[in-house]
């Protein structure tokens, strides 16, 4: 009889936990990609990657969305750092969103700005302030689109002066259509577009999405540009870059 109630329960709670997953969850799955800097500058690392279970500090992410797994990048961040556009692009929206996101910014990124097969939406989280930008706005890869906080990540887990760090979510699809959803409209939903790992964008040569976690070991190294202390992208004419500026060979 116990055990009938058990099983019952059990079926009750996947049927819950599904439904979730159908209504605001992605199917979360790490790459296997890692990041490499050029030789000598010193970047800021990730700190809890693209489907990790854990956040910056080991905590578990238990209990928050997409099963649990992490939808994006975090990287650690001082109050007011500048935050880089990851490729040429376009300001499709930015505003206030709710608990857990923050001040957000969202780009559009073209195949041609970006050398990849993608359209690829790409959303700025925890910002300090609204950027200066206006929708529909043209961005240079590199050129400063925001300011990292901790907007959205006050309170819970956080405590009450909240963790500032950029959080960087994209999505990759066959088309630049998008429809801006969501309370906060914070949701932008690209045709056919799919979540995946930040890192996906810096890979070279790729085909689609679903090659990814099939790349051989070597090419899952990938290799963005970085901005130096001097402002110019290394190497030059790189197209994607990493979102925060690094500290060129030799600086202190
Ligand atoms: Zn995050």
């Amino acid at each position: 009889m116990k055990s009938k109630i058990i099983v019952l329960l059990v079926v009750m709670l996947s049927a819950l936990a599904q439904a979730q997953v159908e209504r605001r969850d992605h199917a979360v799955s790490a790459t296997g990609l890692e990041v490499a800097f050029p030789d000598g500058f010193g970047c800021e690392r990730i700190a809890s990657p693209y489907a990790s279970s854990t956040r910056y500090d080991g905590s578990s992410r238990r209990g928050d969305r997409n099963g649990g797994l992490h939808g994006g990048i975090d990287l650690s961040l001082k109050v007011g750092t500048p935050l880089l556009a990851i490729a040429d692009g376009e300001v499709i929206t930015f505003g206030e969103g709710g608990r857990l996101e923050g001040i957000y910014l969202w780009l559009l990124h073209s195949p041609e700005d970006t050398g990849t097969p993608f359209h690829v939406f790409s959303k700025y989280q925890h910002l300090s302030a609204l950027p200066a930008l206006k929708t529909g706005d043209r961005v240079k890869a590199g050129a400063v689109v925001a300011h990292s906080g901790a907007s959205g990540t006050v309170g819970r887990h956080y405590g009450v002066s909240g963790y500032a760090h950029l959080h960087l979510t994209t999505f990759y699809g066959p088309s630049a259509e998008y429809e801006v959803k969501g309370m906060f409209d914070s949701m932008v939903s690209g045709r056919d577009s799919r979540m995946d790992d930040p890192l996906v964008l810096y890979a070279q040569g790729l085909r689609d999405l679903a090659e990814v976690r099939q790349l051989p070991e070597p090419r899952r190294i990938v290799r963005p540009a970085v901005v130096g202390s001097d402002g110019a992208i290394h190497p030059p004419g790189g197209k994607t870059v990493w979102p925060v500026a690094c500290k060129e060979p030799g600086a202190r």
